[in-house]
């Protein structure tokens, strides 16, 4: 069970500051710094923000910001549309005239060859359409002209989204911070939280959680909400809750190709290769790419930079040139590595821990949280402040994995989910 206090020790100053909120969010990456902005909007005072590093500096650092509503998971759909309207009218959503998304609206392109992957993309786009998401299926021609330096001869199916693209994870995240912070949220960098604080659990009186713990005292609060992304296991020692989750490594890849790949061309998602490769363009130059399928499973969190060896470059460089014919000849401009926090059905865990009170969770990006970040946000900011949400949490309960109602998607494992 690792430290867990229990039995009202958390109103009494123990070693230090003791301060009360209403709210405690855990984590000020995109996800903790949207619920934030979301809970002042909505009215809730007294919100404090804890960060280990700095607002922004974990894993959404590393993101690829690509924004889509393509997903086999209807409930994902609606998130990311919802989602999108904020990326693209960022400084109306958060009221700050000097906020932006750096969204470039380049539009989202999907292909398919006869294959596994050729249903999934036919049922996808459909359940899509039906949403009433914009949406062209294109022929091999049409896609060309979208994105001519890519070749679309074996494509059995392509859908082009033209509401997608891809946005700067840094703007959104300190864009939702600073407008936080104006309807007066407070954020503190460099502290770490050690555990939870909790009441009750003795004597029939249900245990709830009351505050944290922190490398700088204690801080109470009727509601604690986790948005610490990889380092969401933390909770399995702090409370004994189940934290299905593991942190893989992805390697990502900037491509100087002969034929630039401009901020014009779709992002470009590749269901024919066997990494399932996304695309866009980098700079308005260059290329970036990555696979979208699983990675490096690392036993603890880190988010120091991995090793990317030569065999990792050839296997996607060789991709990519299929694919990419002139790229063929393409140089290794930059690599880097990122980190998701992967679910077992690479979706999110969102909402109340119903076996404690007082806790509430967002964790499980599996790759995709960035263009889910507004919406997440806004409904978590709801539940906790007991307001109607506008859509159900239900479906990304934590209790899913243990009531066996996994939410998996029809593409498998993968961010494309
Ligand atoms: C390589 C890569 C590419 C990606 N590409 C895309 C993409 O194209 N589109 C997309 O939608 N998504 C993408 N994602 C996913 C998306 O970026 C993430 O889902 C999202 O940024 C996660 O935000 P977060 O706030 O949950 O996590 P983080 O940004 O990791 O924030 C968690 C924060 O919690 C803090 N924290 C943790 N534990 C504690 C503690 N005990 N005390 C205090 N602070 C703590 C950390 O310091 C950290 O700042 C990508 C991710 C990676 C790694």
């Amino acid at each position: 069970m690792g430290s867990f206090p229990t039995g009202g020790r958390g109103s009494r100053p123990i070693g230090g500051l003791v301060s009360r909120h209403d709210v405690i969010v855990i984590g000020a990456g995109v996800v903790g710094c949207s619920i934030a902005w979301h809970l002042a909007e909505l009215g809730a005072c007294n919100v404090l923000v804890l960060d280990r590093l700095q607002i922004g500096a974990g894993t959404t650092a590393q993101s690829s910001g690509i924004l889509r509503t393509h997903y086999s998971v209807p409930e994902n759909v609606a998130l990311a549309r919802r989602s999108f309207s904020a990326f693209e009218h960022f400084a109306d959503y958060v009221h700050d005239e000097e906020a932006a998304s750096g969204l470039v609206k380049c539009g989202y392109l999907i292909a398919a060859p006869e294959g596994p992957r050729l249903a999934p993309l036919r049922a996808s786009l459909d359940q899509q359409q039906s949403m009433g998401i914009p949406l062209q299926r294109l022929d091999a021609r049409q896609a060309a002209e979208r994105l001519p330096i890519c070749r679309f001869d074996d494509a059995a199916l392509i859908g082009f989204e033209p509401e997608a693209g891809f946005a700067d994870a840094y703007l959104v995240t300190t864009g939702f911070a600073r407008a936080a912070r104006r309807r007066g949220v407070r954020f503190m960098e460099g502290v770490a939280v050690q555990g939870l604080l909790a009441q009750g659990g003795a004597g029939g009186i249900e245990r709830r959680i009351t505050g944290v713990e922190t490398s700088q005292g204690r801080f109470e609060a009727p509601l604690v909400i986790s948005a610490q992304n990889i380092w969401s296991r933390e909770l399995e020692d702090w409370t004994g809750i189940t934290v299905p989750l593991v942190p893989e490594r992805h390697r990502v890849f900037a491509l100087q190709g002969p034929e630039p790949y401009t901020n014009a061309m779709p992002v470009y998602k590749d269901l024919g290769s066997p990494g399932m490769l996304y695309c866009r363009s980098y700079g308005g130059r260059q290329m970036l790419v990555s696979e979208g399928i699983g990675g490096e499973v690392l036993a603890a969190p880190d988010i120091e930079p991995g090793d990317i060896p030569m065999d990792a470059v050839i296997e996607v460089g060789t991709q990519v040139a299929e694919r990419f014919p002139s790229y063929e000849t393409a140089g290794l401009a930059s690599s880097w590595t990122g980190v998701y926090d992967v679910t077992p059905d690479w979706n999110p865990v969102l909402g109340r821990v119903q076996a404690l009170p007082g806790l509430m969770l967002a964790f499980g990006f599996s790759g995709h949280g960035f263009k889910l970040s507004p919406a997440v946000g806004r409904l978590l900011a709801q539940e906790a402040l007991m307001l109607p949400t506008d859509l159900s949490l239900a479906p990304y309960a934590p209790e899913r994995f243990s009531d066996g109602r996994l939410l998996t998607g029809l593409y498998g494992s993968g961010a494309v989910s």
